[in-house]
């Protein structure tokens, strides 16, 4: 009697718990039909920011880079990545000839956490510090001399208003920084003061976000490439836009007759994005709310935080978790590279996931069901990043007339006008989780349909915001360097 009402309770609890399963799998789903909506909603809203300043959440920011790099390039140049709680220094040297390896050298350098919440001027004295001994190593061989005149590309994977390619305004820090008299001020300039303050020659020639760094880089392997998506901690993406579709700003003249927009779709918002409670209360806790709502659907930062927050609801219907309850309420706790580890666990009785769920938590073997469950969630919530993702892309496509439809509706969405389209992706998520690059490369011939897929490539590069500005660097400079100077 008394183990069958166990056996009865528990399968009650179980019930409850697949309820929550299947909410959330009802809630999250993402049918071709809504995926297109999502493509419209987009274009519509890169139509809205190029027409007015502040028309949509998506800032279109102009980036004023109106040539991309295309293999004629030469000479020594330097980049300045920062993007997280590092920032990399770079030196690349250009042949003039487009080559698949740019010679380069790279030195990565974490900046101390009180830095992180000091003053502006604290953290680029520190950078260029580290920038001039790095020059000093690179240039000793070939005899370092003060006087020589460097150029730099600097990147900068925070939302900019730019004021001309090499001068623009921090926006605003993301992901832990927290140094308030930077915001609202040039910072090409306070790098640029703090080059000279050390006594380092160096020009900051250009002034660039991550993702357009990538779109150089992809541009200069293949000429195609019009556009690129950066899915990592964060994301955004970043296209070739005519000058005259941009409205915002009347009379914009470039001799390319083009330039590169900045769209930070992180902050997109639409009603058709499939939203639930965990996505609300993340935004809610989180310390920008209202704010990147796409980026935490989507990216790497925030991926494992919705699943911690679905197994944690489904705790608290049942006691098949109650020995995680505890550490399964801290926030953060489980991240994204973690949740994709245990979302491809080939090992038999899925092993790897019991190994992980047991050492992030600190509790005892996870039964095997419940192992299922847990993977199970991860791909939930993978797959609709994966597939909004997607559906940013075809979103771009669909705006630069490259989907296979036409603006103006054409009846043919057949692919004889189809042109080759490249977009250079880049990010831990699409590079590392092999789950979202499927569940993304399957959402787009969904979307697409195979005919007018087969004409888009989605290019991984590699470094594109270090490389990349180096080479915006070189193709920017006004008075190109002999290559041996
Ligand atoms: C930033 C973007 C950046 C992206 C990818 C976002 O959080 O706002 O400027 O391009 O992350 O690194």
């Amino acid at each position: 009697g008394v183990a069958v009402g166990r056996r009865v309770r528990s399968g009650r609890r179980w019930r409850r718990v697949l309820g929550v399963l299947r909410e959330l799998e009802e809630a999250y789903e993402t049918p071709v039909a809504r995926l297109r909506q999502v493509v419209d909603a987009m274009a519509v809203e890169m139509h809205a920011g190029l027409a007015s300043e502040g028309g949509s959440k998506l800032k279109m920011l102009l980036t004023f880079v109106d040539t991309l790099p295309n293999g004629d390039e030469k000479g020594i140049y330097y980049a300045l990545d920062l993007g997280g709680t590092d920032f990399r220094v770079l030196q690349v040297q250009l042949g003039g000839r487009r080559s698949s390896i740019l010679p380069h050298s790279v030195e990565q350098q974490s900046i101390p956490q009180d830095l992180m919440t000091s003053t502006s001027e604290d953290l680029f004295d520190f950078i260029a510090t580290s920038l001039k001994e790095f020059v000093e190593r690179k240039e000793n061989s070939s005899g370092y001399s003060p006087e020589k005149r460097r150029e730099l590309g600097f990147t900068v994977s925070f939302p900019v208003k730019q004021t001309s390619v090499s001068s623009g305004i921090l926006m605003r820090w993301t992901r832990g920084f927290a140094i308030h008299d930077t915001v609202g001020k040039d910072i090409a300039e306070s790098l640029q003061l703090a080059l000279t303050r050390n006594g380092l020659n160096m020009r900051v020639v250009v002034l660039v976000n991550d993702t357009v760094g990538t779109l150089a880089l992809g541009h200069y392997h293949d000429p195609d490439t019009v556009a690129s998506v950066v899915i990592g901690t964060g994301t955004n993406a970043c296209y070739v836009e005519r000058t005259d579709a941009i409205i915002k700003c009347q009379g914009l003249v470039t001799t390319s007759g083009f330039m590169v927009v900045n769209m930070e779709w992180g902050s997109f918002w639409s009603s058709h994005l499939p939203r639930t409670s965990y996505d609300i209360d993340l935004d809610a806790e989180s310390p920008n709310p209202n704010e990147q709502g796409f980026e935490k659907m989507i990216s790497g930062m925030y991926l494992g935080e919705i699943v911690r927050r679905v197994i944690l609801r489904m705790s608290q219907e049942s006691d098949i978790f109650s020995a995680f309850s505890s550490k399964l309420s801290i926030p953060f706790i489980l991240r994204t590279p973690l949740m994709a580890a245990m979302h491809e666990d080939n090992s038999p009785d899925l092993r790897e996931v019991d190994e992980k769920w047991r050492q992030m938590l600190e509790v005892p073997e996870v039964p095997k069901k419940v192992r299922k469950l847990i993977v199970k969630v991860c791909d939930v919530v993978t797959r609709r990043a994966a597939r909004l993702a997607a559906a940013g892309i075809v979103g771009i496509l669909k705006k630069t007339g490259r989907d296979g439809g036409s603006i103006t509706g054409s009846r043919s969405r057949g692919d004889a006008r189809m042109r080759r389209t490249v977009v250079a992706i880049e990010g831990s998520l699409y590079t590392s989780y092999t789950m979202f690059r499927e569940y993304l490369h399957e959402a787009l011939r969904e979307i697409l349909g195979e005919n007018i897929a087969q004409h888009l490539v989605l290019e991984v590069t590699e470094d594109g915001s270090g490389l990349g500005a180096a080479l915006l660097a070189a193709s920017h400079s006004s008075t190109p360097l002999p290559p041996n100077t």
